[in-house]
């Protein structure tokens, strides 16, 4: 399944070329303000940092990503003249401070780019962990003290994100001795 550009609606692709579920969305899209356009936009940006991309390769990025943020998954959008939104598309490198190249860059949410700042996308998932976990409370259980929501955050983490979990419970452990 792909999304289309211009509803977001899921549709299977008939061919490589395919990329709206229908005729309406493909002419909605060339005629009003395109991903490509709002990609130039983007690049004018720092252009001299950004030379080594394009707009064509940032849609394809988009494409590719189904029109969502590499880290939180949410919908991207590229509203404009309405001061920041934060959830408008961005250019984030994957390696932060790396080089603005292809292999390195992907399509994130404005506020996910401007909160993660210089740090890893690991260092990222723990800070949400924290923010999560801070409600939560100890309580006892029949195999000694366990977290009530743990087994909710765990069902939402990527298995990754649930080592470094393991990792932070291990670090509260010790300090609790
Ligand atoms: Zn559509």
């Amino acid at each position: 399944m792909t999304s289309c550009p211009q509803c977001h609606s899921e549709f299977t692709k008939k061919n490589h070329y395919h990329m709206f579920c229908s005729y309406t969305c493909k002419d909605q899209y060339n005629k009003g303000k395109t991903w490509v356009g709002y990609f130039k936009k983007l690049l004018n940006n720092n252009a001299k940092e950004r030379k080594k991309l394009d707009a064509d390769m940032l849609f394809k990025k988009y494409t590719v990503q189904g029109g969502r943020c590499a880290i939180s998954g949410v919908q991207l959008t590229k509203i404009v003249g309405q001061g920041p939104i934060t959830t408008n598309a961005s250019i984030d490198r994957i390696e932060a401070g790396g080089k603005y190249v292809e292999s390195n860059i992907r399509l994130v949410c404005c506020f996910i780019n401007s909160w993660r700042g210089k740090i890893t996308d690991e260092e990222l998932i723990w800070w949400c962990q924290q923010i999560v976990e801070k409600e939560d409370t100890w309580i006892l259980g029949k195999s000694g003290i366990i977290r009530r929501s743990m087994r909710n955050i765990k069902a939402l983490l990527s298995r990754k994100a649930a080592g470094l979990l393991e990792a932070v419970r291990d670090i509260k452990w010790r300090r609790r001795e």
